[in-house]
């Protein structure tokens, strides 16, 4: 997989390349281990299963009855969800169910009955995989690593590749919407966004206010022109070191004005 680096520790051996993804943390891609919950009531099961995801550099949370494992799932970034089927309170059928209305990382599903797995097979709840208890340690590895590359293949592959719009200090990630100065965010209003994005995406171009008007506020420009002036300054107290000398947005005078690049 071409996501992910390569690491190698001192030692020089080679370490396993599913455990490290990559996110943005401030405009700055970073590695992070990859996370998994684990909704399991029988405790030393529970133990077991982090011990070797934990060996494989996974960082992995424990939760024992189906509420509280709905509720950490739903409220934590888990890359994978390891789901027991007999659960105290609200069983694994129901919290598969509820996760999959929300989210869709990847669920496991552990049983102590191979009839119980039919089942789950049967009811089309959107488990990713099924296994039979009692399953080796390593095998679950082995599966939680094979569901997180496919994961991330899939959602790797539906992300634009360019999503990013960088002008010298200037970071505009398009895909979350975030503006960065010299790596600090800025928060900008929505049209604020399209109406910077717009100029960026068309460097060197001078538009009319009338122009940028119809473009970002999608109707014929009866509206007021001067809204446009209005968020030009707002932009610029944002983005621009000095805001009397933009370096970004440029006026034209009597024109418009021109993204500089
Ligand atoms: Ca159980």
């Amino acid at each position: 997989m071409k996501k992910y680096a390569s690491c190698r520790n001192m030692t020089g051996n080679m370490q396993d390349e599913n455990k490290m993804k990559t996110e943005r943390i401030n405009g700055e891609r970073v590695k992070v281990m990859s996370k998994i919950l684990i909704v399991e009531d029988e405790e030393a099961i529970a133990d077991l299963e982090k011990d070797y995801l934990e060996l494989s550099d996974f960082e992995v949370t424990i939760e024992n009855t189906g509420d509280k494992g709905l509720e950490t799932a739903m409220a934590g970034e888990f890359d994978l969800v390891i789901l027991d089927l007999m659960l105290p309170g609200m069983d694994g059928f129901e919290v598969c169910r509820k996760i999959r209305e929300e989210k869709n990382i990847p669920i496991i599903m552990v049983s102590a009955k191979k009839d119980d797995i039919d089942k789950i097979r049967g009811l089309g709840l959107g488990a990713d995989d099924y296994m039979t208890k009692p399953f080796s340690p390593s095998e679950l590895v082995a599966r939680v690593k094979a569901h997180m590359a496919r994961y991330d293949r899939l959602v790797g592959s539906s992300q634009k590749v360019n999503d990013i719009i960088e002008i010298r200090g200037l970071k505009i990630d398009k895909t979350a919407r975030r503006v960065y100065v010299d790596g600090e965010e800025r928060i900008f209003t929505t049209k604020e966004f399209d109406l910077l994005t717009f100029l960026a995406e068309n460097p060197n171009h001078v538009y009319s206010k009338e122009e940028l008007f119809r473009e970002i506020w999608d109707m014929d420009s009866i509206g007021d022109i001067a809204t446009v002036t209005v968020h030009i300054k707002k932009i610029r107290e944002k983005i621009e070191y000095e805001t009397a000398k933009p370096q970004y947005i440029e006026t034209i005078w009597g024109v418009g004005y021109r993204f500089k690049v």
